[in-house]
């Protein structure tokens, strides 16, 4: 019987998450004799056997990985026959300084929650993990990822717990945050600031009767703190936002299993897989109107058609659900409006006993803080916007050589990003850098990624904006070059990035705002570009934007700034009912101020002229949270409607005749419904016909849709069919956030390709 040797190497995530003694165990089962080992770069391993076998082995390699494992290549060769004898896993000895990878952290697994179902030392335990599953990046120090460097070193393991990490066939084999409780983590309950109970039955039942009698209470998790309360309870709802201090933004919704779930939402096969997914998202659904059922509260979401839901993902949250009686609840991050998650214990009593029920911590400190992420199902592919918990900071992997960059991304939602190698380390969410604490968890955080990676800055990437907070802690790194990208070109060059594209395509990006090189605030933009560099071709036509940033938050600025400008004073006696709820006083000083030119910055952004629709339509003069105005106009859009508005179109787009005749629609008493309808038409219109004057005269047909805008799902999706339907090769983000949380990567690449080409 004659044997073979292969040498088989596997590239990927493929370390940390199980791999190894996954390898290990298929090849005793196909009868195989050899090793494996990990290496800086990849998996390697050497079997030996007859051919049918390696068959068998090689087919099982990707079919069956661990879950979490992403193979992105797997190299066969055959090699000089060996004889090899049993299958051993090797000393990863060359996984030193170089080692780059750490996983995300994992929703725990079924064989975990079974073993919680069973008698012995983990029964009910809450902190019950394997090499499937369990927390990683959250409680990871530094590397290489082992127990001493995580914030489970001050639990040395029990004799149990030893001997399953030590035993290869073991589920537990270097699962390196494993525990039980006898040697893990606790829980603690505290009420008004006062330590109560660690008695875990004691605790959840304690904490669901507060639940389900309209509480709320503050929970420690996996990567900081959440506050909770029945998502059903109307006052429950109303005292949550008042702890957080916080304006109206939608909060996200925990529910009690999928069949639950589905009783409230629309779903369909790939928001369900969303769902489900070890990364566990939120993932943003559309309401169903509630047959027979209790109904979400309307305080959840201030009444728009989506829901952030999702799905247990800790021990601890399937544990409470068995104890509560509500099936839904809110889970949303536990900090002050503005500030980031919280993840300190002795903060977390002093800021929230004041405005909670009870506290309940445990004492595994978490290192790196993550947010749930959020997801939105688009055109039938998961798109990323939010990126945290769950995705960070896996890599992405890039064509170019990205050593020793750092980018620091824009202003809002800021994200950064280090490179190494061919590899960009996207930061998990960072927030909106404008508080002192937001600030510092960006500072802090740099620094950690720079060390954890490994990574000494020798270039490094900013926004054009003179004022960010991410361009002003570049100056922390003196004597390093920089370049300086502007916004919108380095959201183009993002999704380019994602796509590995490295040639001129049109870029499309719809914005809400980012700082032009002519000064003025872009945000509707057709680029003819490249990783290098980039042309303006066609923007939306410049309007002042009467206060400058106040105008995001009050969408009634924008609206009368496009009306003046169209039907002068005289748009004061148009019969629109918006225009009634206006402070008359404010809309003449904004008038004044456009006259004077007062702080009017000029925009061309999408972002605004959105907001300007949802206030002409009375959806929204106030916006009590980023994007309020372009999510309720999204959220009124019905899909029956066909009907496009004018617009004129040259190197400028001009949306005269588009105001016009919503005006005009309202006057003659057309739903609010259609108009929305018609004027997103509208805006797909217009990408197409600006593509397509482009198209023409450039002769180049690769696409790439970016900015903030394109959360839109009707937007996006129309958008892409459109294009599609006439040749238009279409790229979009799917992994990395249309949004500025995305900004980062592009701001790499370009930075990168610059180099390359020696224009630094
Ligand atoms: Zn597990
Ligand atoms: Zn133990
Ligand atoms: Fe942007």
């Amino acid at each position: 019987m004659t044997t073979k040797t292969y040498q088989i190497n596997v590239t990927g995530l493929v370390q940390g998450v199980g791999f190894r003694p996954f390898v290990y165990r298929l090849a005793l089962e196909s009868g195989l004799t050899g090793w494996v080992n990990n290496t800086n770069e990849n998996v390697q391993i050497r079997v030996t056997g007859k051919q049918s076998d390696i068959d068998h082995f090689l087919n099982c390699l990707k079919k069956d990985a661990p879950p979490v494992s992403m193979i992105e290549k797997v190299a066969i060769m055959e090699v000089e026959h060996e004889l090899l004898t049993g299958f051993n896993i090797l000393h990863s000895n060359d996984v030193s300084d170089e080692v780059t990878e750490i996983s995300p952290d994992i929703a725990v697994c079924n064989e975990c929650l079974e073993d919680m179902q069973k008698e012995g030392t983990r029964r009910d335990y809450a902190f019950v993990n394997c090499t499937n599953c369990g927390p990683r990046f959250t409680i990871i120090r530094d590397l290489p990822y082992d127990r001493k460097k995580t914030t489970m070193q001050s639990f040395p393991m029990c004799d149990d717990c030893r001997s399953e990490y030590e035993t290869i066939s073991d589920r537990r084999f270097h699962a390196q945050p494993t525990a039980c409780m006898r040697c893990g983590p606790h829980y603690e309950l505290f009420v008004s600031g006062n330590l109560q109970s660690t008695e875990m039955n004691i605790l959840l039942e304690h904490l669901s009767v507060i639940i389900d009698n309209g509480g709320i209470i503050l929970i420690k998790g996996l990567g900081g703190m959440h506050l909770a309360c029945d998502a059903f309870n109307e006052n429950a709802v109303k005292k949550l936002r008042n702890a957080k201090n916080r304006d109206g933004k939608p909060f996200a919704v925990m529910f009690r299993n999928p069949e639950v779930l589905a009783n409230y939402v629309e779903l369909d096969e790939n928001e369900g897989q969303s769902l489900v997914s070890w990364r566990r998202p939120i993932v943003l659904l559309e309401k169903k109107t509630a047959i027979n059922q209790p109904v979400l509260s309307d305080g959840i979401n201030a009444g728009l058609d989506l829901v952030g839901a999702m799905l247990p993902y800790m021990p601890f949250h399937y544990l409470l659900f068995r104890h509560l009686r509500t099936s839904a609840m809110i889970l949303t991050s536990g900090n002050v409006s503005s500030e980031p998650i919280l993840i300190d214990n002795r903060q977390a009593i002093q800021q929230f006993a004041p405005f909670t029920d009870a506290i309940v911590l445990h004492n595994r400190d978490i290192f790196n803080r993550t947010d749930d992420s959020v997801v939105r199902i688009m055109g039938g592919i998961e798109r990323v916007l939010r990126r945290s918990r769950g995705y960070a900071p896996a890599p992405v992997r890039t064509t170019m050589q990205t050593d020793g960059i750092l980018a620091f991304g824009a202003e809002l939602t800021n994200c950064f990003c280090i490179g190494k190698g061919h590899k960009a380390f996207l930061s998990q969410h960072i927030g909106d850098l404008q508080g002192l604490e937001t600030t510092q968890f960006y500072e802090q955080t740099i620094a950690q990624f720079l060390k954890t990676f490994r990574v000494t800055p020798v270039l490094l990437a900013t926004d054009m904006h003179p004022g960010y907070i991410s361009t002003k802690t570049a100056r922390h790194f003196p004597g390093i070059p920089l370049v300086a990208i502007q916004h919108h070109h380095a959201h183009i060059a993002s999704c380019m990035a994602e796509h590995h594209l490295d040639e001129k395509v049109i870029g499309v990006a719809m914005d809400g705002t980012g700082y032009g090189d002519d000064g003025h605030s872009w945000g509707g933009e057709f680029l003819f570009c490249d990783l290098v560099d980039f042309t303006r071709l066609i923007h939306f036509d410049y309007i002042p934007q009467p206060g400058g940033d106040l105008a995001a938050e009050e969408p009634w600025r924008m609206a009368v700034s496009y009306l003046y400008k169209i039907y002068g004073i005289s748009f004061l006696q148009l019969k629109l009912p918006f225009l009634e709820e206006l402070d008359h006083e404010k809309t003449a000083i904004v008038v004044q101020m456009i006259d004077r030119k007062i702080n009017c910055p000029l925009t061309s952004s999408a972002g605004r002229l959105f907001d300007a629709v949802a206030s002409i339509l009375g959806l929204c003069q106030f916006a009590t949270f980023q994007a309020e105005g372009p999510m309720r106009l999204e959220s009124n859009v019905q899909r029956n409607c066909q009907d496009t508005y004018h617009f004129e179109i040259d190197q400028t787009v001009r949306f005269d005749a588009t105001i016009r005749a919503i005006v005009d629609d309202i006057l003659d008493g057309i739903s609010v419904a259609t108009i929305a309808t018609k004027f997103h038409n509208t805006l797909i219109s217009v990408i197409f016909e600006a593509l397509n004057i482009i198209r023409k005269k450039s002769g180049i047909n690769k696409v790439a849709l970016s900015g903030g805008v394109f959360q839109n799902k009707y937007l996006l999706e129309g958008t892409i069919t459109l294009l599609s339907k006439n040749n238009f090769e279409v790229y979009t983000h799917a992994a990395i956030p249309a949004n500025d949380g995305g900004i980062a990567l592009g701001q790499l690449a370009v930075a990168s390709k610059r180099r390359e080409n020696k224009c630094v």
